[in-house]
């Protein structure tokens, strides 16, 4: 099989993403346990733990998906949430799940492009985009738009895929995402080609110091990064002074 990574335009990048979470919207959650073996609740907690939910704060969760930052927020007494998603397939799940959970006060949901956000200057004081920067075409518009909807004293939070730093762990790993991940997605979501695409979305993604410059160039301030397990995952902060 050729792994080689596509170049894909613009507008095929969105599209492609789109049809890429509609057909894995229904399976996204048992998916995501399944390839990460349960580590992304973790990286998650750890997410939350360092958002420090305040109920006197709003969080614009961007990309927000199936919701789980949105609810860890809620759960932990943060203040009022937008949950947010380009994708109407992935926020229907939120919305079944948010009903389930018994969140009914304090969220909205909303369809909301990460590159043009629908919302005034300085209306937010949390931004979070956990695994979605990734899937976004450009990477800048939304860095700059998180910066624009945040109020002073605001704060960005970034949960993304990134660059291994333990150089050991790499064959291991790269079997993980290239052979035995296509093939988990094509048994359990018949989708091996959504799965293919995750890793190698994965792989073109830019590495921890890359992505603090960039949020830097958007006038993000005080930067900073924490890897998670080796650099598998990794956490970026940043605030609008
Ligand atoms: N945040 C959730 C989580 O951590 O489980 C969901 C992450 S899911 C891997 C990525 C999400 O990014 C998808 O729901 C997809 O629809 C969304 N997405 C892709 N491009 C986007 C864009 N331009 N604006 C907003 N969301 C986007």
């Amino acid at each position: 099989t050729d792994f080689g990574f596509r170049k894909v335009n613009q507008t095929e990048k969105s599209s492609m993403v789109r049809e890429v979470f509609d057909s894995v919207a229904s399976k996204y959650d048992v998916m995501n346990d399944l390839m990460s073996l349960g580590i992304h609740r973790v990286w998650k907690k750890i997410f939350i733990q360092e958002l420090a939910p305040r109920p006197n704060l709003t969080l614009l969760d961007l990309a927000g998906g199936t919701g789980d930052i949105t609810f860890g927020w809620l759960k932990n007494g943060g203040g009022p949430a937008y949950l947010t998603d380009v994708n109407y397939s992935m926020l229907s799940v939120g919305q079944s799940r948010a009903f389930d959970k018994g969140y009914v006060k304090n969220i909205n949901l909303f369809c909301v492009d990460g590159e043009k956000i629908c919302l005034p200057d300085r209306s937010v004081d949390r931004v979070t985009i956990s695994f979605g920067l990734r899937n976004c075409t450009n990477k800048d518009n939304v860095l700059a738009e998180a910066r624009r909807v945040l109020k002073p004293g605001g704060r960005f939070l970034c949960l993304e895929f990134s660059k291994l730093i333990i150089p050991m762990l790499r064959p291991l790993y790269d079997a993980w995402s290239f052979q035995a991940l296509p093939r988990i997605g094509q048994i359990i979501a018949k989708d091996g080609d959504s799965y293919q695409y995750l890793a190698e979305s994965i792989r073109m993604f830019p590495d921890q110091e890359t992505l603090k410059g960039m949020m830097e160039n958007a006038g993000l301030e005080r930067v900073t990064y924490q890897n998670l397990s080796g650099g598998i995952a990794a956490i970026h902060s940043g605030w609008r002074i």
